[in-house]
């Protein structure tokens, strides 16, 4: 560990060694960084992306464009659009009382950054925030995950090739990698993934006091009233809730559904399932596996630990192990103490969970830590807005889901345990650079009443 400790130190410095050269590049070298990215990703490595992820998780072709390539590319399009007036001065009032003097902040970077991504959309979300890294004038060490070795593969080759090491590196390994990683004093860290990993990595930053982003995940809450258009809402869940296999930050976690129209949802949801993924969703081409047998085997014990405890599967429920296979399931009645009401799901598995008042449905939301996103499914503006003040959530999508995602003028991530900080367009460059506060005297004169020594008529100015 001792090499590692020193190769990662090596690069470090050299990274802070380089970080004016780069801190101070104009938007337009900065402009030329990301149409490189961007020609990477949308030609030179896009069929190699496309079936690492195929190989790492049977991703769909298609799912893959739609989640991780068109993002990146439109990420750095609104980058490239917006970077010269996010980068200029920013000029501001001054008070009477500092007369002859003028104030501006101007965005200047953080400095030598970290990047740990997740494996679940890893390269949109490992490219998402560099993006924003590299328009904020940052050097970067990037750390993917483990348990998508082949797109990490690509994306190690995709640095490589694109940038010097002393600028934007990308190391791979297991999670000792990001332990070693988390020792040095970076001047801001982006991680995304889990609230148990994300204290960790705030807990090593504190060290150092440095900043942090944190994109977590947590239990995503969608609520479906009785006035929601239910064939809508359960095309719109079935495409956000099984999208990746379940395996995504803001798929709805759990339904809460007025107990009246309960079966009618389920029986429509049942239909988009069967029109979506077929009868037999395991020979489907548009549907991802689980990861990993790790997260198979978790997921496969949810399951098991709800149906012990007298749920009833109402669609779905197959599984198999040797192709990390769970089919589109759909399960209610399941009991509070159940380990699906309790974690965080990240697969295909959704509780429905039914209420008889808003306020009941409030209150549950509230029983739990703030979600990353919360959906409501309503035609009453009453109902959705009573929801939205009487609750707490990264962001919210009305009669839709996960496609607040997808808008770059709206800041992305949660608050508490579902995550510190914001991603995305302004929010993203802003949360990879310091507002840094000028002041500038133009007078030779100065303000005569702060100097000593403090005599009656200046105490008389003062008052
Ligand atoms: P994870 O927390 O297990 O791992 C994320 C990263 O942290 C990986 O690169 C991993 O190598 C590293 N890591 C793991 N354990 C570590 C440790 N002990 N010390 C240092 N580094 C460590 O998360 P995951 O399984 O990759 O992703 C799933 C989680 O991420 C879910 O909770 C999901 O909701 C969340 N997520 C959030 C967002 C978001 O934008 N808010 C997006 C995707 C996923």
């Amino acid at each position: 560990m001792n090499d590692l400790n020193n190769t990662y130190a090596d690069l470090f410095i050299a990274q802070k060694a380089n970080r004016f050269a780069i801190g101070n590049t104009t938007y337009k070298e900065r402009i030329a960084k990301l149409i490189a990215l961007k020609k990477a990703v949308e030609f030179t490595y896009k069929d190699k992306i496309r079936q690492a992820l195929f190989d790492d998780f049977k991703k769909p072709f298609t799912e893959t464009d739609l989640t991780e390539i068109y993002p990146v590319i439109g990420e750095i399009k609104f980058a490239i659009r917006h970077l010269k007036s996010w980068m200029k001065r920013q000029k501001v009032d001054t008070p009477l009382a500092l007369t002859g003097s003028s104030s501006w902040y101007v965005y200047e970077p953080k400095g030598v950054c970290l990047l740990i991504s997740p494996w679940n959309f890893p390269v949109n979300l490992t490219f998402g925030p560099l993006v924003s890294a590299i328009a904020a004038g940052n050097t970067v060490i990037i750390k993917p995950s483990e348990m998508t070795p082949n797109t990490s593969k690509v994306m190690a080759e995709m640095v490589a090739n694109l940038f010097n090491e002393n600028e934007i590196a990308l190391v791979e390994g297991e999670v000792e990698v990001s332990q070693e990683l988390l020792k040095l004093p970076f001047n801001h860290i982006f991680f995304t993934g889990s609230p148990q990993v994300g204290k960790i990595v705030m807990q090593a930053a504190a060290k150092h006091l440095t900043s942090v982003t944190l994109e977590l995940g947590g239990k995503s809450p969608t609520i479906i009233d009785e006035t929601a258009n239910l064939k809508a809402a359960a095309r719109k869940i079935a495409w956000g809730k099984f999208l990746n296999s379940g395996q995504t930050c803001i798929a709805p976690d759990y339904i809460l559904i007025q107990e009246e129209v309960k079966e009618e949802f389920v029986a429509v949801l049942r239909a988009q399932l069967k029109a979506f993924f077929t009868t037999d969703a395991s020979a489907s081409h548009s549907l991802s596996r689980v990861v990993n047998t790790k997260h198979f085997k978790r997921l496969v014990a949810h399951l098991e630990d709800a149906i012990s405890k007298n749920a009833t599967v109402e669609i779905g429920g197959k599984t198999a192990s040797e192709d990390n296979f769970i089919e589109p399931t759909v399960i209610s009645n399941v009991a509070e103490n159940a380990s699906l009401l309790q974690d965080e799901i990240f697969g295909p598995i959704l509780p429905i969970k039914t209420y008889k008042t808003i306020v009941e449905a409030i209150g549950y939301i509230n029983s739990k830590e703030k979600p990353l996103a919360l959906y409501v499914y309503s035609k009453s503006k009453k109902n959705t807005n009573t929801i939205i003040k009487n609750t707490r959530a990264g962001s919210t999508a009305i009669n839709n889901n996960v496609l607040q995602y997808t808008n770059h003028n709206l800041p992305f991530g949660g608050t508490n345990n579902s995550g510190i900080g914001k991603a995305h367009g302004v929010f993203g460059f802003q949360e990879f650079s310091n507002m840094r506060s000028v002041l500038k005297q133009h007078t030779k004169g100065s303000i005569e009443f702060l100097f000593p020594p403090y005599t009656h008529l200046k105490q008389k100015f003062v008052d």
